[in-house]
């Protein structure tokens, strides 16, 4: 019994990655962005590509990101740039996903 168990929840942990990947994937149309404050092009970090899913249209490079941080270090525990958003994404998808899942194979089989 344990050992089905395990499976089962391999098997929706696989689900709910193959889920998030292809549902939460997206990605920018190009590999650079141009910054809203200085007009300088950089490449698309984590935390820049987290900013473009959300929908955000002004994108900041790191130097102006670095700088808005420092006027407002009431976000300064917001370290998106270690993609803690992307992480948190997926803990909200495990979160959510099993119950949807347990009821589609309870339903199937
Ligand atoms: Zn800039």
């Amino acid at each position: 019994m344990q050992g089905n168990e395990l499976y089962f929840f391999l098997g929706v942990v696989v689900v709910v990655w193959l889920f998030f990947f292809l549902k939460g994937n997206k990605r920018p149309p190009t590999n650079y962005f141009i910054c809203a404050r200085c007009n300088k092009t950089e490449q698309y970090s984590a935390r820049t590509t987290e900013a473009w899913r959300r929908g955000f249209s002004k994108l900041y490079c790191q130097v102006c990101h670095k700088q808005w941080l420092n006027k407002n270090p009431e976000r300064k525990h917001d370290k998106s740039d270690s993609g803690q958003g992307g992480c948190l994404g997926v803990l909200v998808v495990l979160l959510l996903m099993p119950p949807t899942i347990f009821g589609a194979i309870w339903y199937v089989f």
